[in-house]
């Protein structure tokens, strides 16, 4: 073995997992992935029988570069957009989707975030890719370039003076074909030389291999030298790395807090609700309509930014996929559900931490979601607002206590021997071809890596919580059985 290699096991083959996979193989480590679902043999897109609950397996995300004041992740974004791109040279059907994205703002004003935004775009010579509906230069310069009929005009309800919504239409945005990426992500990486193991038995983690450490150290006193897999199989590794969301399994306790117990402080797990809809080929006036040729991606705040400055959540659509879904997600709010933390787990909320409900619990959204939802059809796409949702689904989030992602060495492990890459709040999936490369870099060079996100994505248990985790079980977002 080359001097710096490590043998490094990576726990999860979502978006996370994968791209890190990649950028530390190809830095020179040797990597072996561990994941409990068979995205071999599924591609990411697996049979409802299989009960997957992961954040990446999923038919589209959106692609946005526009991040109001946090010009470190529009700069990352073109990075990523970039990479996309060239992913897509040489595919037939393109991972990355240049359909545009129509930012629908509260009322006939521009919100204090698109301002935030326009001005970072203005500052990174980005503002020509903006077109803002109620700025008449901007829709003579959309008409020019072709994006024109992508600035959609809709009616604010309920007045009489025929007002519309004011929009950015964002044309460096789009979408990405999520589950399509990973699964071209994972051929990538078995090409590159990254070794898998997929199973629910042979695949799933089930504990560290600790051993005392030398380091002279009290906060520093075990190692961590491989892991056991559920099939009670012991893998050796010099670093392991846990990338996404960990679910604990109810049977078997709590798998992410057992592994990593300080984690809970930096994440919460938060359900989005989504729902969508099918069109039939044959319906032809829909097909075409919602097509993304003529359909950006949309997200709509139906509130101002509250007071406090904070985002108050927004409702989003997509373009029609190939085969005729229209996906619809709302995250006005982000479902917490709170329940009795093990014994051990160093940070709870009253005793209490918000972890994913049960594959089985999460086929329907809540209430809240959908009378939001059908609020939305009605002014945004008003042949749905009676039509019957086709699925319904709880997806969830790993937030962040500062919506950035938590990618860096678990202090109290000597010899650097535990790494976490994950915390994506959100927002993750359109770093995926960037992504690994950064976290690589911080892998190899800690303090001392060139990548900007270092400072952002750093191990910070000094932070305060906010972004919600705050709230905790009083909060008014938990929908879980508390101590029960
Ligand atoms: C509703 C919703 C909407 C989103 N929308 C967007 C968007 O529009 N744009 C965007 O950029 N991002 C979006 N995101 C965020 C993005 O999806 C995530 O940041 C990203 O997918 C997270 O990837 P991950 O690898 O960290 O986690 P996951 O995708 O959850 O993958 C973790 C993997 O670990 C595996 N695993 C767990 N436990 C074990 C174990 N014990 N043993 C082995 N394997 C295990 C799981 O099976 C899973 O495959 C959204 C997220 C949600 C929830």
């Amino acid at each position: 073995m080359a001097r710096n290699q490590k043998r490094v096991a990576v726990i999860g083959a979502g978006v996370f997992g994968l791209s890190l996979a990649v950028a530390l193989q190809k830095s020179g480590h040797n990597v072996t992935v561990f994941e409990r679902h068979q995205y071999d043999k599924n591609k990411y897109e697996p049979d409802e029988c299989e009960k997957v609950q992961a954040a990446s397996v999923d038919v589209n995300k959106i692609f946005r570069a526009s991040y109001g004041k946090k010009l470190h992740y529009q700069r990352l974004a073109m990075e990523s957009r970039e990479a996309w791109l060239k992913l897509n040279q040489g595919l037939d059907d393109a991972l990355f989707v240049e359909c545009g994205m129509l930012r629908v703002q509260p009322s006939e004003k521009l919100g204090a975030l698109e301002e935030e935004t326009l001005d970072n775009m203005q500052r990174d010579g980005l503002r020509g890719t903006q077109f803002v509906k109620s700025n008449a230069d901007d829709r003579t310069r959309a008409e020019r370039l072709g994006w024109g009929a992508k600035l959609l005009d809709f009616e604010i309800p309920d007045r009489t003076d025929h007002k519309t919504f004011d929009a950015v239409l964002d044309s460096l945005g789009g979408l990405t074909r999520c589950s399509a990426a990973c699964h071209h992500y994972y051929k990538l990486a078995v090409r590159a030389g990254v070794k898998f193991v997929f199973g629910t038995e042979e695949g799933a983690f089930e504990s560290f291999i600790e051993e005392a450490s030398s380091v002279v150290e009290a906060s520093k006193s075990k190692v961590v030298v491989g892991l056991k897999t559920r099939d009670g199989k012991v893998h050796k590794a010099d670093v392991v790395a846990i990338a996404g969301k960990s679910k604990p399994i109810p049977s078997a306790g709590s798998f992410s807090t057992q592994l990593l117990p300080r984690l809970s402080y930096h994440l919460e797990s938060a359900a989005g609700s989504l729902v969508t809809f099918q069109i039939d080929p044959g319906n032809t006036t829909l097909w075409d309509k919602y097509s993304p040729e003529k359909f950006p991606v949309m997200t709509w705040k139906s509130a101002p930014r509250a007071g406090d400055g904070k985002d108050t959540g927004s409702i989003y659509v997509f373009p029609r996929t190939p085969d005729g879904v229209i996906k619809i997600g709302y995250r006005g709010i982000k479902f917490t559900n709170f329940e009795k933390a093990p014994d051990g787990v160093p940070f709870t909320q009253n005793g209490q931490w918000s972890v994913p409900l049960p594959y089985d619990d999460c086929k329907v959204v809540p209430p809240q979601a959908e009378e939001a939802i059908r609020a939305f059809l009605s002014i945004f796409l008003p042949e749905f607002e009676k039509a019957d949702f086709n699925t319904t689904k709880l997806c969830w989030y790993t937030d962040s206590l500062d919506n950035s992602f938590v990618i860096d060495y678990v202090p109290g492990y000597a010899n650097n021997s535990v790494f976490v890459c994950t915390g994506g709040s959100g927002h993750g999936a359109k770093f995926m071809p960037v992504l690994g490369d950064h976290a690589a870099d911080i892998f190899n060079n800690t303090d001392n890596a060139a990548s900007h996100m270092r400072s952002h994505w750093r191990w910070r248990e000094d932070s305060p919580r906010r972004n919600g985790l705050d709230e905790g079980p009083a909060g008014p977002r938990n929908m879980g059985r508390g101590l029960e």
